[in-house]
């Protein structure tokens, strides 16, 4: 069994979903199948920012839905056959009607929760995959679609909510076990809470969705289609002569995501990881190039060993935050009141750095944190800590 999450711009259009089409076609002549897909490249974005613009009282937020339906209609329009249309078209319009109505309750009332935040960008997985799903349907290739709702179940920390593991492997292994289909598809990145609320798994969250199922039915592979031909040993966006890694450890891999290479999504390793089982990152666009394994141990050939930095990484809006002083010196617990603050605040750590004199301590935060919230967090932190 192998499990394929495609991301957002590999099913941006329908030329690009008819590419995705042929990859899955051929990996079902193969083996059975799960397809993870994520949103149409930028729906996301858009669906949060018709959120956040509709609190502002911007009314903005209609000509965005506007702009939703008409990616998905386009979509349909050139994958399906007129005659077959009608079903998945009022589908989509339900979704843009539903998108609406939370839209514009956000904007009488000029707020949006987190929860909120969730509800909407969850439609952005759904509608690609009931796309995807129906287009394959209709060029005689059977696949199930399935809700990642009824499979993933999380606390309730929206938009980046944890994974129930115990529960959610626990419907994976039963959905699966009774279902006799050959092919799946499954929305990435949405999931619900106990209540049965839809979360979401943070931004990027798809590569997640695939690497929770592959565990849980411990899956020969997973594949992470992209458009890009692997991870690469810098950022192809910012680095022109950037090169692809052939092979990298579980590791190093997880090492370059966590400090920026969004080739995958961070979490994803350690479950896949924690099982032996090899990712594959491949390029949608270029199916032939061979892209990056990922796995425990890597044989380095002759020049991986005369690239002793295996890559290098950079993370934008970062807030360096220090506290130092000589109220410091000798008095225990400022780091855990610093880190109590921190976390209740729900602030991501990911670099720390304590001078040895023990009389100041520096934390790197994350992007997380808006660049412009810079100051109020130094005030709320100076107030915590003093
Ligand atoms: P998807 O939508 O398929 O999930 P993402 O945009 O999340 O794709 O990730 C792919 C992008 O990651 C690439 O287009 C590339 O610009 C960026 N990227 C950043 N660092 C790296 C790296 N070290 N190797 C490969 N890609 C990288
Ligand atoms: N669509 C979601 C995002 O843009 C999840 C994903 O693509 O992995 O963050
Ligand atoms: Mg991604």
């Amino acid at each position: 069994m192998r499990v394929l999450k495609f991301g957002g711009s590999s099913v941006a259009n329908a030329e690009n979903i008819k590419k995705v089409n042929e990859i899955i076609k051929k990996s079902a002549q193969q083996d059975k199948t799960i397809i993870v897909v994520s949103a149409l490249s930028g729906v996301t974005d858009m669906l949060l920012q018709s959120g956040t613009k509709a609190a502002d009282g911007d009314e903005v937020y209609k000509e965005n839905i506007r702009t939703i339906e008409h990616r998905h209609f386009e979509a349909i329009k050139q994958l399906i056959p007129v005659a077959h249309q009608s079903h998945l078209l009022s589908l989509v319009k339900k979704s843009i009607n539903e998108i609406e109505d939370i839209c514009n309750g956000i904007f009488l009332l000029s707020e949006i929760t987190p929860r909120t935040k969730d509800r909407l960008a969850s439609y952005g997985e759904w509608l690609s995959s009931q796309i995807i799903a129906a287009s394959l349907n209709y060029s005689s290739f059977e696949i199930t679609w399935k809700d990642a709702k009824e499979l993933i179940v999380t606390n309730s920390n929206f938009t980046h909510a944890e994974v129930d593991f115990e529960k959610t492997n626990k419907k994976i292994r039963s959905y699966f076990k009774e279902a006799d289909a050959h092919t799946f598809i499954i929305p990435g990145f949405i999931a619900v809470n106990k209540k049965g609320i839809t979360t979401t798994l943070g931004r990027g969250g798809s590569d997640y969705t695939a690497a929770i199922i592959t565990t849980a039915l411990n899956a020969d592979i997973l594949e992470i289609w992209t458009d890009v031909s692997g991870m690469m040993t810098a950022d192809p966006r910012l680095t022109s002569n950037a090169k692809v890694i052939h092979h990298i450890s579980y590791r190093e891999a997880m090492e370059l995501s966590h400090f920026g290479a969004k080739v995958i999504y961070p979490p994803t390793i350690q479950p896949v990881m924690n099982k032996g089982i090899p990712v594959w990152i491949k390029n949608t666009f270029a199916p032939d190039d061979y892209g990056t394994k990922v796995t425990t141990e890597i044989d380095k050939s002759a020049e991986d060993e005369e690239n002793i930095v295996r890559g290098i990484s950079s993370i934008n809006n970062i807030s360096l935050l220090s506290l130092e002083g000589g109220g410091m010196v000798g008095i225990p617990g400022f780091s855990r009141r610093l880190f109590g603050a921190l976390s209740s605040e729900q602030i991501n750590v990911i670099l720390i750095t304590q001078s040895s004199s023990e009389h100041s301590i520096l934390w790197l935060l994350t992007v997380m944190i808006p660049i412009k919230q810079r100051e109020q967090w130094i005030k709320y932190l100076k107030m915590k800590s003093s």
